[in-house]
């Protein structure tokens, strides 16, 4: 059994409002993706590694790549408008078997750490389906928007509620008809576990942490920075 790992890094970054999507922001001095890559290229048993980016990127990425000197254990190809769109095209250029497992990961997830992903290719050899996710602290609310701002409809107790973070694994032959059916139906998820889900197969979470945090607003890169200078501690 082969095990793979994609990473949608094709997105535009517009919360961010920066000159730079946020995948190519330097954390450290070094780029997130380039983070990312490192934590998943230190996993021995995944046998390699696929970055979905913007055509426009993809020579300055290949070049970064080589900088970094993963060799040809990481390959880049062409994302699409959706996060959905870039995991299919980079799919499409993953050479496994029904069976092997496929592993996505946010390319704004720099601290995702290797022992976590070790325990998501054990719970996706376990349950053909897992994703990392951190149970909820706080009380959540489902919202009405009005033109007034949020109405509160119902409280959801939090028992029930986990973050749904990545890497999210799944069986190959299991992820490729879930987003075969979805493109057929027209749906578009956030996540691969919402198509997986869709399909009717049951998905097993991986207890996350907060650490391993999505770069997305301002100020998300000095809470990273803070918890890598952590760790190196
Ligand atoms: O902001 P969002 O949740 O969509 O980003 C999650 C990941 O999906 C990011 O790594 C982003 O680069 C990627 N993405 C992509 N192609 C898109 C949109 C987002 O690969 N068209």
């Amino acid at each position: 059994m082969q095990v793979f790992a994609i990473l949608p890094a094709a997105g535009l970054g517009t919360r961010m409002a920066g000159p730079q999507p946020k995948q190519f922001l330097s954390l450290d001095g070094t780029p997130i993706l380039i983070h990312c890559l490192r934590a998943f290229a230190a996993v021995d048993r995944i046998s390699a590694l696929y970055v979905a980016v913007r055509k426009a990127e993809l020579e300055r990425v290949e070049a970064e790549v080589a900088e970094y000197g993963f060799g040809d254990r990481v390959h880049v190809v062409e994302g699409g408008d959706t996060r959905q769109e870039s995991v299919v095209n980079a799919l499409a250029a993953v050479p496994a078997a029904a069976e092997d497992i496929v592993l996505v990961h946010d390319a704004v997830r720099p601290l995702i750490d290797t022992a976590t992903i070790d325990r998501t290719i054990d719970a996706v050899a376990q349950y053909g389906a897992a994703i990392v996710g951190l149970p909820a602290v706080d009380t959540i609310k489902q919202v009405e928007r009005t033109a007034h701002g949020a109405l509160i409809t119902a409280t959801i107790p939090r028992e029930f509620i986990v973050h749904a973070q990545t890497p999210q694994g799944f069986r190959y032959g299991l992820l490729q008809k879930a987003l075969t059916e979805a493109l057929e139906d027209g749906f578009v998820g956030t996540d691969e576990s919402s198509v997986v889900e869709r399909a009717g197969h049951p998905v097993a979470v991986v207890h996350g942490s907060q650490v391993n945090l999505k770069i997305t607003q301002p100020g998300d890169l000095e809470l990273a920075e803070f918890y890598l200078h952590r760790r190196a501690r």
